[in-house]
C-alpha cells in the first residue's frame, strides 16, 4: 500500500511563505493498493494537484469522505477526472437521515457556489453511503463514526497484510480520560488498533485546547494517548491548524517526539504529516519496513 499526502491542513487552505514545508492544502490522502486500485481519502484542496498528476485514461477512483465540512470537499469540483468521460468516480461518505450523500454534496457543486452542477459532470459518478465494512479492489475497508462535530467517519484500510487508519477530525478525549477508558468506549479504537500507520487529528497544542474545547479536534496529548492505547505502529499528526506556521510546527514536532518518548513510545514513531510526503506500507510492516519520504508524490500516481 502506497500512501501519498496531498493536503495536510485543516479548517481552511493556508498557502503562503510560512506554510511551504508542511503545506497549505486541506485534507487529501491518496492510497494506491496492492492491486493498483486508487483510493482517495477526503477531497480537500489537495485533491486538485492529485488530479493533475493522473494521466487522462479509463480509470476508477474511489473517494472516501470522512465528512462534509468544507475543508474535506472543497477541492472536489477541481478534481480533473470528474471532467473525463472515461473516468468512473465513486464517492463514499457518511449517511445522514436528512438527505442522501449526492444531495448534500450537490449543495456545494451547484449554483451559486459552483459553475457546474453534479448532473453536468462528464464522468460516470456515483454516490454511496459508506457501510461498516466493504471491499474495494484488494482492500478491506472499515468505516466507523467518530467523535467530531456532525456525522463523521474514520476509515481503516487493510490491504495485502498492511493497515492504515485515517481519522483526520477527531476529539476522542472530549469529556473523558483516554487513559482510563476501556477500549470499546474509546472513539475510533477499532479503526486504529494495531494499525501500521495512523493518520490522526493533531490540530492543537495542549495549551491551545482549552480555548477550543468541543470544536471537534485533538490536543497533542490526546492524540498521543489515542496512539498509545490503540497500539498504532506509527502516527502522523494531521489536519494542521491554519495559524500554525512551518516554524511553529517544527517546534511542535519536537514537543510531540519528546512527549511520545516520555510515554515510553518508540523513537521516530510519531511525526508530523507534510504535504508531499509518501509512505510505503509493506506487508510485514515492521518499523523498518515503513518508509516515509518527502519527495513529491506525483510520479507513483501517474497512470498510463
Ligand atoms: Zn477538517
Ligand atoms: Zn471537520
Amino acid at each position: 500500500m502506497k500512501v501519498a499526502l496531498w493536503g495536510t491542513r485543516g479548517s481552511v487552505p493556508s498557502p503562503g511563505p510560512e506554510t511551504i514545508r508542511y503545506g497549505g492544502n486541506t485534507s487529501c490522502v491518496a492510497v494506491t493498493l496492492a492491486d493498483h486500485s486508487l483510493l482517495v481519502l477526503d477531497a480537500g484542496t489537495g485533491i486538485r494537484a492529485l488530479g493533475l498528476a493522473l494521466a487522462p485514461a479509463p480509470l476508477r477512483v474511489d473517494i472516501l469522505l470522512t465528512h462534509l465540512h468544507l475543508d474535506h470537499i472543497q477541492g472536489l469540483a477541481f478534481f480533473a477526472p470528474l471532467f473525463w468521460p472515461q473516468a468512473e468516480i465513486v464517492i463514499w461518505g457518511p449517511a445522514t437521515p436528512e438527505a442522501c450523500l449526492r444531495d448534500r454534496i450537490a449543495r456545494y457543486i451547484s449554483a451559486p457556489l459552483s459553475p457546474v452542477e453534479v448532473r453536468e459532470l462528464p464522468c460516470e459518478v456515483s454516490f454511496r453511503a459508506s457501510p461498516a465494512e466493504w471491499e474495494i479492489g484488494s482492500a478491506r475497508i472499515t468505516a466507523a463514526p467518530v467523535a467530531h462535530r456532525g456525522p463523521t467517519l474514520g476509515y481503516r484500510i487493510d490491504d495485502a497484510g498492511a493497515s492504515l487508519a485515517y481519522i483526520p477530525d477527531h476529539e476522542p478525549a472530549l469529556g473523558v480520560d483516554l487513559d482510563a477508558l476501556e477500549p470499546p468506549w474509546i472513539s475510533g479504537f477499532a479503526l486504529a488498533a494495531g494499525a501500521d500507520l495512523l493518520i490522526h487529528d493533531g490540530q492543537y497544542a495542549d495549551r491551545e485546547y482549552p480555548d477550543h474545547l468541543g470544536w471537534g479536534h485533538s490536543a497533542l496529548s490526546h492524540t498521543l494517548a489515542f496512539a498509545r492505547r490503540t497500539g498504532a505502529r506509527r502516527t502522523l499528526l494531521f489536519h494542521h491548524d491554519p495559524l500554525h506556521t512551518d516554524e511553529w510546527l517544527d517546534a511542535h514536532a519536537e514537543r510531540a517526539a519528546a512527549a511520545w518518548e516520555a510515554l515510553g513510545g518508540a523513537p521516530g514513531a510519531v511525526d508530523l504529516a507534510r504535504e508531499g510526503a509518501r509512505v510505503e506500507l509493506a506487508a510485514d510492516a515492521a518499523a523498518d519496513a515503513t518508509k516515509v519520504r518527502s519527495s513529491p508524490p506525483a510520479t507513483t500516481l501517474v497512470r498510463s
